[in-house]
């Protein structure tokens, strides 16, 4: 039988309305789908109902199948003859470990497309009403993650970031905010610099807290923040209060 082929498709950010024609499509000719914790339901929906549908829910803290596995079930379902469309939250090429996904079907000469999603990084900023660039404040961004594996080769250098870029979004960063705000100020931001915290960005669930780095870790204790969330630090952070559009976000 001949191999089948896999998708690595992104779902966007949450608003299941913001999810690609592409994704769409692929979906709906889809043999078997794998997908994580944080697709929406009814992005699901959109498989056939014959569809298999296999839950590998990862997250920051709890990984229901290692990452090897995930890959062997990729790897095997298409071996199978299968049109496999493994969904992630966001797009599958930022944090997502869509990488290593592709790196592993390369490897066993599975045919693979990318389909690139509405990234959560770029997308709860923009229902929060924060640009990530702008031309009076900020041209540079960078989009970093808090929750580093302990064995990365290259650790974050927030002292660096502090001092060359504009407008850093941090991922995964809730459980490491107090250490991430402390690298910052003492790589030379000021505990003044504005901070926003997205949590469930372009969802019901959406709730904006606009902070100052030097206490935005107390704050989010104390006003008990949860992941998901994406964290914005620089002055772009200022609009938010002006430019919010979005009526469902609640804080
Ligand atoms: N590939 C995804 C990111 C996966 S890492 C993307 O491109 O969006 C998971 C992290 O993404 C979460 O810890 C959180 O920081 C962020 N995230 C994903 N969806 C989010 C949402 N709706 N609101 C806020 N943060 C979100």
């Amino acid at each position: 039988m001949a191999h089948g082929k896999v998708f690595l498709v992104g779902t966007g950010p949450g608003d299941p309305s913001l999810l690609t024609l592409k994704a769409v499509e692929v979906l709906k000719d889809a043999d078997v789908v794998v997908y994580d914790r944080l697709v929406p339901e009814s992005i699901l929906h959109l498989a056939p109902k014959d569809a298999e549908k296999i839950y590998v829910g990862k997250s920051s803290e709890k990984h229901q199948l290692s990452q090897e596995k995930i890959n062997e079930l990729l790897v095997d379902k298409a071996v199978d003859g299968k049109r496999v469309v493994r969904l992630k939250g966001g797009d599958p090429f930022v944090f997502g470990r869509g990488g290593e996904e592709a790196e592993a079907l390369t490897d066993s000469k599975i045919a693979f497309e990318v389909v690139p999603g509405v990234t959560s990084a770029v997308a709860a900023p923009a229902y929060a009403g924060i640009p990530l660039t702008h031309r009076d404040y900020a041209s540079s961004v960078a989009v970093v993650t808090g929750h580093q594996a302990a064995d990365a080769e290259s650790p974050i250098d927030w002292g660096r970031l502090a001092g060359s870029v504009d407008t850093i979004v941090v991922l995964m960063g809730v459980g490491s905010l107090e250490s991430t705000a402390t690298s910052l100020m003492e790589g030379g931001l000021s505990s003044d610099m504005p901070v926003a915290v997205i949590e469930w960005g372009t969802t019901e669930k959406q709730k904006t807290l606009i902070a100052r780095l030097g206490t935005v870790a107390e704050e989010v204790k104390e006003k008990n923040v949860k992941p998901p969330a994406v964290i914005v630090i620089g002055e772009v952070v200022n609009l938010g209060g002006k430019l919010s559009w979005f009526k469902m976000d609640s804080r």
